[in-house]
């Protein structure tokens, strides 16, 4: 599988600071109960890598010191963590509101037929992938069978409050089947919600549309299809400079199961770290010793965002006004009515 860091790198993406420090994104490993051929970790039944209790007490320490309101739960499954309700649970007394990335039909699984009541009684908002209201499109993409598990549990989580009560919020994330952009979020959000409404009798709050970015499992689709190019040019011939204001990345760090922290998820898969203000200072040197060369800064700037920074040094540091590590994918978040994990920018 051939991968797209190497031409994303080298880019003209307008640079990004970072703002006040809001959420916590944070993925708990990578075993799942699932293993589907488009997942951008690999995750899966025998996956072994699972964020330990002692990097789960530092996202609390994080949490408590930094006066986070969110704390957004990704995997694998996030919910097969040995210390996800331990989490939960603390995370929830603390105020802040936790998001679980769900792929529902972990919530059938033997052993976990009890978290939908946890899942209330921690008032924990539950965003689920649905990448269509059809059954025939959505097992195209997950799998025979994925459908119907999802709807079951979709009315499980509307039983018992979730999608129709104001406290238990329910979302619903799609992403397009393809080298496209998402259509209009808000049209979409109707058609789903009338589509699943009146054929399965499901009911949710909010539609959340997430444009593919170039790297992983798509990006390697679209090289191997020699569709690379064409793609990159949808993202930057539809940049839409207004979507800068709110991307996710101004506000939110991303945490791997090891403790490692970058500017957002997409930049933890492609291995690209958070600059520190140490290591900005020393890069800004480098930009004023030679500020005509331009690949040499950029490959100082790749060189310094090479190298590992933890969770740990978030108690030490504050980042407001931190430059952001950038590259060309980031032109998947602004493209149109712009992305992040909470759906369009603009919508
Ligand atoms: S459910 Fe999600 S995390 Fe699990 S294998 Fe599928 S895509 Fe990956
Ligand atoms: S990919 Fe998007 S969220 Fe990540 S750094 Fe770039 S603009 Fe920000």
């Amino acid at each position: 599988m051939r991968d797209t860091s190497p031409l994303l790198l080298n880019t003209d993406f307008p640079p990004l600071k970072r703002t006040a420090l809001t959420t916590l994104q944070v993925n708990l490993g990578y075993l799942c109960n699932l293993s589907c051929t488009h997942c951008h970790v690999n995750a899966g039944p025998k996956r072994t890598e699972l964020m330990d209790l002692a990097t789960i007490e530092l996202v609390l320490a994080v949490l408590r010191q930094k006066n986070i309101t969110v704390l957004d739960l990704t995997g694998g499954a996030p919910e097969m963590n040995p210390h996800f309700r331990y989490l939960v649970a603390e995370a929830s007394k603390l105020g802040v509101e936790v998001i679980d990335r769900c792929n529902l039909t972990i919530l059938l699984e033997p052993g976990y037929e009890d978290l939908v009541q946890f899942f209330a009684d921690h008032k924990v908002t539950v965003v689920a992938s649905l990448p269509c209201y059809s059954e025939k499109n959505v097992s195209e993409q997950r799998g025979k069978g994925v459908f119907e598990l999802s709807i079951d549990v979709l009315k499980i989580l509307n039983d018992k409050g979730y999608g129709i009560e104001s406290s238990l919020p329910l979302h619903l994330v799609y992403n397009p089947n393809g080298a496209f952009l998402p259509p209009d979020q808000h049209q979409l959000e109707q058609e789903y919600k009338l589509r699943l409404s009146t054929d399965f009798g499901v009911e949710f709050n909010q539609l959340y549309t997430i444009t593919n970015m170039p790297i992983s499992r798509f990006g390697a689709v679209l090289l191997a299809k020699g569709e690379y190019d064409q793609y990159m040019n949808l993202l930057k011939d539809n940049f839409s400079p207004s979507n800068l204001e709110t991307l996710m990345c101004l506000n939110t760090v991303s945490v791997d199961w090891q403790g490692n922290i970058y500017d957002c998820d997409f930049n933890q898969m492609l291995e690209i770290s958070l600059v520190s203000l140490r290591d900005e200072k020393e890069w800004s040197g480098v930009i004023a010793s030679d500020s005509s060369d331009f690949s040499q800064t950029q490959n100082s700037f790749n060189d310094v965002t090479k190298m590992k920074r933890h969770i740990r040094e978030l108690l030490a540091e504050d980042m407001f006004g931190q430059s952001i590590a950038i590259g060309d994918h980031c032109y998947g978040c602004t493209a149109g009515q712009g992305s992040s994990c909470g759906g369009a920018l603009n919508a």
